[in-house]
């Protein structure tokens, strides 16, 4: 048993075991472990996570610090948790070792496994998770909180595949026009002002528009199932993000619609200032589509419409089919990743073999899935073994 699957002993936790039995690991981070565990009394399920403020080789004020970590991150949660995309806090107790975070249980877990199963997402499911995403962005600039951690990893699905926006760990709540300078968050999700002002000590600082960007991230990832900005060596990766340099590359984004890739393209835009809000990316063109319920009624104008639209698409149907190339052993052979179908089972293959090499932490390389050569499989395999 490693040090992080150990409970915490009774003594330092009456509270929490006298109200909650503590059952298998469902997740962890740097300094918390996340457990399902069961309320004695009601029989129900939840999610604890469990911080351990004085773990590991902690000086006194890395302890006080993390103690002060945690203290914000509930104070925010029980702030927000009435929103009905932001993860419920349901109880908290709090012990000179331990904190002990309660939360409805998300049995569905994250995004970021829901993608790896799926690969890509449709834009229609795409469109529902953002909306939703947004909406609670939204909510949170709207209270001057800053989240600083979205991704797929800490958005949660719930049983009817709503999300659930968890792990304010690194959330703030800003005084006004106040700037923030600490670099804290996913590399892969670092907008370029986290990144300039961990490089000039003059910089004014950043602020909300931080969330945004992360926002274009995962709209990008969920789409193409690979990240915009990616590159085994962690520096060229971040100059890639510093300066926008990003692409809608063949094959993935060839058959997605021109609106989508617009709002993407409002999101990772490098200036903070010219960068979408959460409000203005809700009235894009991407999210009015199919908003309203189509009222139908059955006039005979309608019903010949309809006819005459169904003729059409049965003749477009079988001339494509008639004109359709067949796969041959040569295409298949040559250029398999240029068949979609292929293409998707391929991918579908390596996630089921190599997902769980790029599930989190530094070395996040979900994009090394799509580079198939030999030295950026050995590249994830060593990334693995320093994580663990
Ligand atoms: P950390 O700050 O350590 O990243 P999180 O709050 O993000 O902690 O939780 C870590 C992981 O635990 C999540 O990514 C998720 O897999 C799992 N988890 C957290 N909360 C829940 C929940 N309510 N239901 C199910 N799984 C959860
Ligand atoms: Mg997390």
């Amino acid at each position: 048993m490693t040090k992080d699957e150990e409970l915490p002993d009774f003594h330092s936790s009456k509270e929490f075991y006298e109200n909650y039995e503590p059952k298998e690991i469902l997740g962890r981070g740097v300094s918390s472990v996340v457990r399902r565990c069961v309320h004695k009394t009601t029989r129900r399920e939840y999610a604890v996570k469990i911080i351990d403020i004085t773990g590991g080789n902690m000086s006194p004020e890395e302890v006080q610090e993390l103690r002060e970590a945690t203290v914000k991150e509930t104070d925010i949660l029980q702030k927000v948790s009435g929103h009905p995309h932001v993860i419920q806090l349901k109880d908290n107790f709090e012990s000179s070792t331990f904190f002990f975070l309660v939360f409805d249980l998300m049995k569905r877990g994250e995004l970021f496994d829901y993608l790896t199963e799926k690969v890509t997402l449709s834009e229609k499911e795409t469109r529902k998770i953002m909306r939703a995403l947004l909406e609670v962005i939204a909510y949170l600039h709207s209270l001057n909180i800053v989240h600083r951690d979205l991704k797929p990893e800490n958005i949660l699905l719930d049983d009817d595949m709503n999300i659930k926006l968890t792990d304010f760990g690194f959330s703030c709540q800003l005084n006004k026009d106040a700037k923030l300078k600490e670099i804290c968050g996913t590399p892969g999700y670092l907008a370029p002002e986290i990144l300039e002002c961990s490089m000039d000590e003059e910089h004014l600082g950043y602020g909300k528009e931080v969330d945004m960007w992360s926002t274009g991230v995962i709209m990008y990832t969920l789409l193409a199932g690979s990240p915009p900005f990616w590159h085994r060596k962690q520096m060229v990766m971040l100059r890639m993000i510093m300066s926008g340099d990003y692409q809608f590359g063949s094959p993935e984004w060839d058959d997605r619609s021109d609106t989508v890739k617009d709002l993407i393209s409002h999101f990772l835009v490098v200036n903070p200032q010219k960068r979408y809000t959460a409000s203005e990316a809700l009235a894009h063109p991407f999210f009015q589509q199919y908003l309203v319920e189509e009222v139908r009624s059955f006039s005979p104008f309608r019903k010949f419409r309809v006819i005459c639209l169904t003729v059409l698409a049965s003749v477009r149907i079988y001339y494509t089919y008639r004109n359709v190339k067949p796969v041959t052993r040569e295409l298949v052979t040559q250029n398999p990743y240029a068949l979609k179908p292929i293409r998707k089972l391929i991918d579908a293959c390596a996630f089921r073999i190599y997902g769980h090499w790029v599930k989190k932490g530094e070395a996040q390389n979900r994009a090394a899935l799509f580079e198939n050569t030999a030295k950026a499989i050995l590249m994830s395999i060593a990334a693995e073994e320093e994580l663990y």
